[in-house]
């Protein structure tokens, strides 16, 4: 079974939007306790890897091929990390299930749901490859289209999806950015 009922989110996304194929290379932002590892361990298989980063301890997974980091993704010294831990070929998929802490009060928990979603998108284009996808959960709200149509720039195209996993009184939505169009230039490039 699942760590988390998560888990069936991402599969769902990962069925509407083709995201991981065996082999890949895949950051998973948010990733406590577990239930996007185990999902993305499944599909890359035992030539990829994966490398889950989140605020909270993450138990060993039985899977090999995946890696976890504690730390706060708002952190410049966790980003480092994270790009140390994928390496110099980069990533082909990013996704971020990453949430605040919720306050109750509707523009706060958006504002901050999309200052999350900003610090996965800025890893993205720190390490995706060119036709690399990125997943990024965020609450609806005001500042939804700024973040959508800055994710268009850099990518085929953006889609907004409530995945039927998600409860339904729930604001949250995933948006799913396919194909980065350019390639990151890179230490050492
Ligand atoms: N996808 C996970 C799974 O399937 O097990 C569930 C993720 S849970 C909905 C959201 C996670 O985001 C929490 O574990 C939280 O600690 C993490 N998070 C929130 N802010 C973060 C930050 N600044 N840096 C790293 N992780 C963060």
């Amino acid at each position: 079974g699942y760590r988390a009922r998560s888990a069936y989110k991402l599969k769902q996304l990962d069925e509407t939007a083709e995201l991981f194929s065996p082999g890949d290379r895949v950051v998973d932002l948010g990733a406590a306790p577990g239930g996007w590892l185990q999902v993305a361990a499944e599909e890359v298989g035992e030539h990829g890897k994966v490398v889950g980063v989140d605020l909270q301890r993450i138990d060993e997974l039985e899977a090999r091929n995946v890696q976890t980091i504690r730390g706060d993704m708002t952190d410049d010294e966790t980003k480092a990390r994270l790009s140390d831990a994928v390496g110099a070929d980069g990533a082909d998929v990013v996704v971020s299930d990453m949430a605040p802490n919720m306050t109750g009060e509707y523009n706060l928990d958006h504002a901050r749901s999309v200052y999350l979603a900003r610090q996965a998108f800025e890893v993205a284009l720190d390490l995706l490859d060119s036709g690399g996808d990125l997943v990024v959960k965020v609450f609806d709200g005001p500042d939804l289209p700024d973040l959508r149509a800055d994710m268009e720039e850099e990518f085929q195209y953006v889609r907004a999806t409530h995945p039927d996993a998600s409860r339904q009184e729930s604001s949250e939505l995933y948006l799913v950015a396919k194909k980065r169009i350019t390639a990151p230039v890179r230490k050492g490039d």
